[in-house]
């Protein structure tokens, strides 16, 4: 299939979940640059699903994909794309007020229970004395990348869809109403239109395809993994964040991760962890929480992409026929994917709109245009 409709560069959670749901409306290409899918940002995230991230946008973003996540559409994975852990925000005193703040913002996505110092330490053993509020959302969902990616790879093909790996798009020019792609190896392929979802680089691939850039903004976030204290009953920890943006760990395969929620600018990369950010991790664990990180087991970097709004631009560019974005979604990427494919899917076949609580204004790229106009 070498001419299908709509060809789409980027194999992370954005470009595969798009072109699953567009298989079923088109014939649909993926050009991944690495050997392997969701090999960047898609693999290397914290996985979770929560409403403490971002804005009203996000927030309204998570909640819309939600039911995917609760229940998938039948046939499309054997294995659940996640499991159930609760969701614990918690605050010092000086931190009440934020807390408050955020709790009214967050009560309309999620049934939250405002807990005593007493709450905090019985769903959280190892936060330190001085956490004496908190917020809980008892129906977080820790998510499963694989899963999301395999099942998406796989409607994407049973629509008769395909992907390439190792297939770096190196020229992209349009010419007869079609856009082509030259891959590195000498690949080419076309179609009439194009979806950028190359994440961290999806402003170099603007600028291959003669599109203005919205001016994205990678930044890198590290992860370590350590050991939890001997006797701590890791399946009934949540994941516990600081109301600010400074701390949040969860148990991960029998340790306990953290991040410093570090946003380091960066280049489009193979991000890679720091030892200052790694050393921060490991501060801030002992800052909040009772835990010693005696010894790293290991640790890792991703790049979380944001616009200069720091809000998602999915829709056809204003100045490149055909040309979809669908990038710059920052930290949120993986929660949002579900509702994210929808409208694209929405915007690209011009089916019916299905997230009434976002509009395509607020995600339309163009915004970045006139602001500079
Ligand atoms: C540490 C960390 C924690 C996170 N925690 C969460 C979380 O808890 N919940 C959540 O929802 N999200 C989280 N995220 C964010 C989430 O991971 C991202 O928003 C999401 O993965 C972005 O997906 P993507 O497909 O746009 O990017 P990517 O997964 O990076 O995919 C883009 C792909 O495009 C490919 N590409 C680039 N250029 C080309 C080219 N020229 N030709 C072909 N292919 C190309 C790249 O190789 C890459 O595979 C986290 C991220 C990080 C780093």
């Amino acid at each position: 299939m070498r001419n299908p409709d709509i060809l789409v560069i980027g194999g992370g959670i954005a470009g595969l979940s798009a072109a699953a749901a567009l298989s079923e409306h088109a014939k649909v290409t993926v050009l991944e640059a690495e050997e392997q899918i969701g090999f960047h940002s898609s693999g290397r995230s914290a996985t979770m699903l929560h409403y403490a991230l971002g804005d009203r946008l996000i927030r309204a973003l998570t909640f819309a994909s939600r039911p995917f996540f609760d229940q998938p559409p039948a046939g499309f994975t054997d294995v659940p794309l996640g499991v159930k852990m609760p969701v614990l925000i918690h605050a010092r005193e000086d931190e009440r007020a934020q807390l408050d703040a955020l709790e009214a913002e967050l009560s309309s996505f999620a049934a939250l229970k405002r807990l005593d110092s007493r709450g905090v330490h019985e769903l959280c053993p190892l936060l330190k004395e001085d956490a004496l509020h908190g917020i809980a959302d008892l129906n977080g969902i820790h998510l499963d990348p694989h899963a999301m990616l395999q099942a998406n790879l796989r409607q994407l093909r049973s629509g008769g869809g395909e992907l390439h790996t190792g297939a770096r798009a190196a020229s992209v020019e349009r010419g007869g109403g079609l856009w082509s792609v030259t891959t590195e190896r000498g690949g080419t392929f076309a179609a009439p239109i194009l979806i950028n979802a190359a994440g961290a680089w999806a402003d170099r691939v603007a600028e291959l395809a003669g599109a203005r850039p919205l001016g994205l903004e990678p930044k890198r976030r590290t992860i370590i993994t350590f050991d939890a204290p001997r006797g701590t009953r890791l399946d009934h920890l949540p994941f516990a964040k600081t109301v600010g943006d400074e701390l949040y760990f969860a148990p991960e395969s029998g340790r306990l991760f953290a991040s410093p929620m570090d946003e380091v600018p960066s280049e489009p990369v193979d991000a890679q962890p720091e030892e200052y950010e790694v050393a921060l991790a490991a501060h801030r664990m002992e800052e909040r929480t009772i835990v010693k990180v005696e010894r790293i087991h290991s640790r890792w970097a991703g790049l979380r992409t944001f616009t200069p709004d720091r809000r998602p631009a999915v829709g056809f560019a204003p100045d490149a026929e055909g040309f979809f974005w669908l990038a710059g979604q920052g930290g949120a990427g993986l929660q949002t994917s579900p509702a994210m494919a929808a409208i694209a899917t929405s915007l690209i076949t011009g089916r019916s709109w299905l997230v009434a609580s976002v509009s395509a204004k607020e995600l339309d790229p163009g915004r970045f245009f006139q602001q500079a106009a």
